[in-house]
């Protein structure tokens, strides 16, 4: 069975992952399971590492969901069969005609055609199109801030893709993610290629830097990110980066970066409403010539709340699970494989509410209730604050949007406090175990 459930995870991962990262399933080779492990094999430590790298998170957790256990995944150097070695030929050279030949790092399947803008996201996706239109002159620099898996990467990639496709090729676009520039800086260092590493990044037309929350705290990147901004800004070259969170929230970010940022273009990304993710679902049925239910579609877009990667996560373990048993998607099917993802909201909304979870989390904090929402700024407060917010996050399946409106915050600072309390509690044991207790009271009042 496990052997089954393998092969339909492969299969929908390549199906659904994108080329760059489903590209090393195809040198890997189921070898053998047990009950709740499976073990692999691949030719050579590159592929290994490649696969760990790029798609493994993936694999685990298709496989778990689709098996409804934990399988632990082994992976070792070894001959793979003479079947796989040509079938990865033929795909290969299958694969060949229907690539485009870019020498860009953009993945073509972001455009502006299959992005879903709604009445939350409109702004964001008409500047982005207003940009790709007008690069260099309408709104530059831009930063497009917000939580994750709400479409920062697809709106910045689309901006690249269309600009690439406009000028047939000739304006240099560069897209990275922060950590690749890093990277990059790093080697350049090293082998002593700094003058390479500027010239290729001073000479975009374009440039695309994903997630830079990653720069914290790398000041000498930092250092190096600000001269090339100044020069392609000078020289009116579009620069347009995304992040977390709102600039004036990167805490170790020199105000220099963060004022040239200022003077630009910052969007906030929200999260997508009920009519949108429906939207969203069916775009993407469409896309991938999915048959399904508005009941199941519904279903989906009222309890997945999240943000869109969620939504894309809980179709593809759907359609998996479908063609594993070989069944249309019931609301049955769906209920029972997504109990995981959507933990019965209306229940868990009764039965714990934010202000059930704030009250216990003032009488820890020995702070008034109405301080948790308000302005104050005192340390005690904003811990207390923190907290709430992070608890609500955990407990509830409230979306961090929804989790601003109630506390009157908006949702960066959302994201923040989440993110803050996280990092805390891995180096704090006291507040780690605070957690757990405030958790375990706010549940029991609950039952
Ligand atoms: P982020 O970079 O903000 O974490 P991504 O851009 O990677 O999020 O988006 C996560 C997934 O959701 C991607 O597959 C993306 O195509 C999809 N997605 C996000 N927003 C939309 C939208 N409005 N319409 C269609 N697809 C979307
Ligand atoms: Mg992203």
């Amino acid at each position: 069975m496990l052997e089954n459930i393998w092969n339909e995870t492969i299969k929908t991962l390549k199906e659904t992952l994108p080329s760059s990262k489903s590209m090393w399933l195809g040198f890997i080779e189921y070898k053998s399971s047990t009950e709740d492990s499976i073990s692999l094999v691949a030719k050579s430590d590159m592929y290994i590492n490649a696969f760990n790298d790029s798609c493994k998170a993936d694999v685990q957790s298709l496989l778990d969901e689709l098996s409804g256990r934990h399988i632990q995944i082994t992976i070792e150097k070894g001959e793979v069969s003479k079947e796989t070695a040509s079938l990865n030929k033929q795909e290969k050279t299958e694969s060949k005609p229907a690539a485009p030949k870019r020498k860009s790092t953009l993945n073509p399947i972001y455009t502006f055609d299959n992005f879903i803008p709604c009445e939350e996201t409109n702004f964001a996706y008409n500047a982005a199109k207003a940009i790709a239109m007008n690069p260099g002159i309408s709104y530059n620099p831009c930063l497009i801030y917000g939580g994750v898996g709400l479409g920062k990467t697809h709106l910045l990639e689309s901006i690249g893709n269309y600009i690439e496709a406009e000028s047939n090729n000739r304006k240099n676009v560069i897209y990275v993610t922060a950590e690749t520039f890093t990277n990059d800086f790093i080697e350049s260092l090293g082998n002593k290629t700094a003058p390479a590493f500027r010239i290729k990044y001073r000479k975009a037309d374009v440039l695309l830097i994903d997630d830079i929350h990653f720069f914290s705290k790398k000041e000498s990147t930092q250092e190096e990110l600000f001269h090339t901004f100044n020069e392609l800004y000078e020289n009116q070259k579009q620069i347009v980066f995304t992040c977390d969170r709102p600039i004036s929230e990167l805490n170790d970010f020199t105000d220099r970066i963060k004022s040239r940022f200022q003077r630009g273009l910052n969007i906030n990304l929200k999260a997508p409403d009920y009519e949108t993710r429906v939207a969203i679902l069916r775009k993407k049925c469409q896309e991938k010539q999915i048959r399904i239910s508005d009941q199941v579609i519904n279903y989906m877009a009222e309890n997945i709340k999240t943000n869109v990667r969620d939504l894309e996560g809980a179709l593809t373990t759907l359609v998996a699970y479908s063609k594993l048993v070989k069944s249309d998607i019931t609301l049955e099917i769906a209920q029972e494989q997504l109990k995981n993802i959507v933990v019965a909201p209306i229940a868990s909304e009764q039965d714990i509410s934010i202000s059930s979870i704030v009250k216990e989390v003032s009488s820890f904090y020995k702070v008034d209730v109405s301080d948790i929402k308000g302005k104050k700024r005192t340390a005690i407060i904003k811990d207390a604050r923190n907290v709430a917010i992070y608890l609500t996050r955990k407990i509830t399946q409230y979306s961090t949007t929804e989790i601003g409106t109630y506390f009157d915050r908006d949702h960066s600072t959302v994201t923040h406090s989440i993110d803050k309390v996280d990092k805390e509690k891995k180096t704090n044991a006291e507040l780690s175990s605070s957690l757990d207790a405030m958790e375990a009271n706010i549940r029991a009042k609950a039952r």
